[in-house]
């Protein structure tokens, strides 16, 4: 399979990559974002051939096309088999039906961070490590995280030799359990980084590092927040494993998914071009709306990002929105990247008639502000003895809101563990979630991290001198 950027130039069809190279850079290095140069299409008999099967075995069948070439079959089969075996349920992402609403939950949190991000990120923490090594290369991790991306990447490489990892969280706007999870990890090769700005600015100050492209050779730049294309394909299983438990590819299923850089529902949408019946999406967000909003009337328009209950989407930029925007673009990179560049400059970008009734042909959006999210929680308590966490919640009220067919099933998607954001549960039922068993000493655990202004030089000065630090000790050996 071949891979290219959303912002290829049109001349020559653009430089094609593969699926190793696209998970070592993560960002383009003309600013834009990879994917597939075709979408691979299963048939309905290779899908329904995948009913009834394991999670792992769904998951093989899924990512085979994604991956051919970079890894054999053996191989990836065991990266999958040690990922999943670090979730606490065999069935890696239990489907919950809430009563006989038609609507259902997909559990994503019971891997080791309690967030969905968990999925991805354990699978691309070891596909990397197998890769550097068998080159005998490091790398190093630059991201951003506005909560639940950042501890999901640092439990994924903890530890691990080839590999360095710099992670910004904005400082003071992440929960004390998701900060917790990053700051009391002490293994050598992980910085935590506190920036006293938003998640946009840390993100920014992200995409900064790899825009130096002699910064970015130096330390062998990667990224694993949801740009880096491994991700999606690895949230791409647990649409099919849902969709096929309700009677896909016979009947059509809903998916409701809270959401902010928007990895998560592209997911979906990419299962959905690999042929899986997807009725259509709900794109739940919070206060942070900028896509309910380009959703309700094509344009798309920046506000300053608020804090809310929940965090982890707290973002107005969401970044793979590129990724579908480069197909209502008709896949023309170098009007997409002019689009993109215009965007940067007014905050504006107004889609177009065309471009939104082929949005809206897929997406519907809504958003939910705190105290709504807190009612969700306390109605779904009442009505099923389900606790949500508060992004779940916003997928769950959202899902009530816009099933375009009672009869088509909705999954919403339970991105979180309630026990990440007891404050919000308890506000909602009257009593905190625990904290599962291992995480239960969490908030006695020393912490670790380094504090940074908003300057991309002082960025990269600690990144330099942390490096030069620890290179020789952590060097490979040849
Ligand atoms: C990251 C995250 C989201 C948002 O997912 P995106 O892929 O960024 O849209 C939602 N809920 C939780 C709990 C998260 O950690």
């Amino acid at each position: 399979m071949k891979y290219i950027s959303t912002r290829h130039s049109s001349q020559g069809a653009g430089e094609t990559l593969t699926f190793e190279e696209v998970m070592l850079a993560g960002l383009a290095r003309d600013g834009g974002l990879y994917l597939p140069l075709e979408w691979p299409r299963l048939s309905t008999a290779e899908w329904s051939a995948m009913r009834g099967l394991p999670y792992n075995e769904v998951a093989l069948r899924v990512m085979r096309p994604f991956v051919a070439g970079t890894f054999d079959e053996d191989e990836f089969a065991r990266l999958v088999a040690d990922s999943y075996r670090t979730f606490e349920s065999p069935e890696v992402a239990p489907l919950k039906p809430l009563g006989d609403s038609g609507l259902h939950l997909l559990e994503l949190f019971h891997g080791p961070t309690l967030a969905f991000k968990d999925v991805a990120l354990q699978l691309l923490g070891r596909m990397l490590e197998v890769r550097l090594a068998a080159r005998n290369r490091r790398a190093v991790i630059v991201g951003a995280t506005s909560g639940d991306t950042g501890s999901a990447a640092i439990e994924a490489v903890r530890g691990k030799r080839a590999i360095d990892i710099f992670m910004m969280h904005p400082f003071g706007r992440v929960s004390e359990v998701q900060r917790r999870q990053m700051t009391t990890v002490m293994a050598p090769n992980v910085h935590n980084i506190a920036v006293r700005s938003t998640f946009d600015d840390c993100q920014d100050l992200a995409k900064a590092c790899f825009a130096d492209l002699a910064f970015r050779d130096r330390h062998s730049l990667t990224a694993v927040n949801s740009i880096n294309f491994a991700r999606v394909m690895a949230q791409i299983v647990y649409y099919a494993w849902a969709a096929l438990r309700l009677g896909a590819p016979d009947r059509p299923v809903a998916f409701s998914v809270p959401t902010g850089n928007f990895g998560n529902v592209y997911a979906g949408y990419a299962a959905a071009c690999m042929g899986l019946p997807i009725s259509h999406f709900v794109v739940a967000t919070n206060r942070n709306d900028i896509l309910a909003r380009v959703l309700a009337d094509g344009t798309m328009a920046t506000a300053v990002v608020e804090p809310s209950l929940s965090p982890s989407m707290d973002i107005q930029i969401s970044s793979n929105f590129e990724r579908l925007l480069f197909d209502l673009y008709g896949r023309d990179g170098k009007a997409l990247a002019a689009a993109m560049q215009s965007f940067r400059a007014t905050g504006k970008l107004a889609l177009g008639e065309a471009g939104f009734s082929s949005l809206r042909r897929l997406f519907d959006g809504d958003r939910c502000d705190d105290e709504e999210t807190v009612s969700a929680i306390a109605d779904c308590h009442k009505r099923y003895g389900e606790v949500l966490d508060p992004h779940t919640a916003i997928g769950y009220a959202a899902a009530k809101r816009n099933r375009r067919d009672p009869a088509i099933p909705m999954v919403v998607l339970a991105t979180a563990h309630p026990a990440k954001f007891p404050d919000a549960v308890e506000r909602a039922i009257g009593r905190r979630p625990e904290l599962p068993g291992r995480l239960a000493d969490l908030m006695d655990r020393a912490e670790r991290v380094d504090g940074l202004t908003n300057d991309v030089a002082a960025l990269k000065r600690m990144i330099d001198e942390r490096m030069s630090a620890v290179q020789p000790a952590r060097a490979p050996r040849r």
